[in-house]
């Protein structure tokens, strides 16, 4: 790549190491030219299926906003920054696992709850009643339902 210093064609790697738990390569480069030296970092890009709506039209998968959707449902649960990633990152695998260039939307609306159920409930209930209330409000209750059947869910009733 060009310099970004000089803008010189050619530059040379002078260190290359893996971080991210070896989802990222990061690369020293030195300019030939002008001698300074940078940091660039590769990703793999791997592509994400298309999403299906029931409509019949799709839309390119967001993971900007299957973030935020995810962040806004654990505003001020106790869940740590690496547990979002890394739950955002199981999500993706599921969507990608069909091999399919496009999956209903609802995988990722599902995907995102059976998710959030397993990690915190107050979570759980927040997303589904954002979810639910454009699909079906009595699924929703019945996942409701479900949760107040068990005493041991009583902590999201706060
Ligand atoms: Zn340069």
């Amino acid at each position: 790549m060009h310099c970004p210093y000089c803008t010189a064609v050619d530059t040379k790697v002078v260190d290359s190491r893996l971080v991210a738990e070896g989802q990222q390569v990061r690369r020293r480069r030195e300019c030939t030219s002008c001698h300074e030296r940078y940091t660039t970092y590769e990703t793999a890009e791997l592509l994400m299926p298309r999403l299906l709506k029931s409509d019949g039209s799709t839309q390119p998968f967001d993971e900007q906003k299957l973030r935020a959707g995810i962040q806004r449902a654990l505003e001020k649960r106790p869940v740590g920054v690496e547990e979002i990633e890394a739950l955002v990152n199981r999500i993706k695998q599921q969507i990608r696992s069909s091999g399919d260039r496009e999956v209903p939307a609802r995988l990722l609306g599902e995907g995102v709850m059976s998710e959030l159920r397993k990690l915190d409930q107050v979570a759980f209930v927040r997303f589904a009643s954002v979810y639910r209330s454009f699909e079906d409000i009595s699924e929703f209750k019945a996942e409701i339902d479900k949760l107040t059947a068990h005493p041991e869910s009583d902590s999201y009733s706060d």
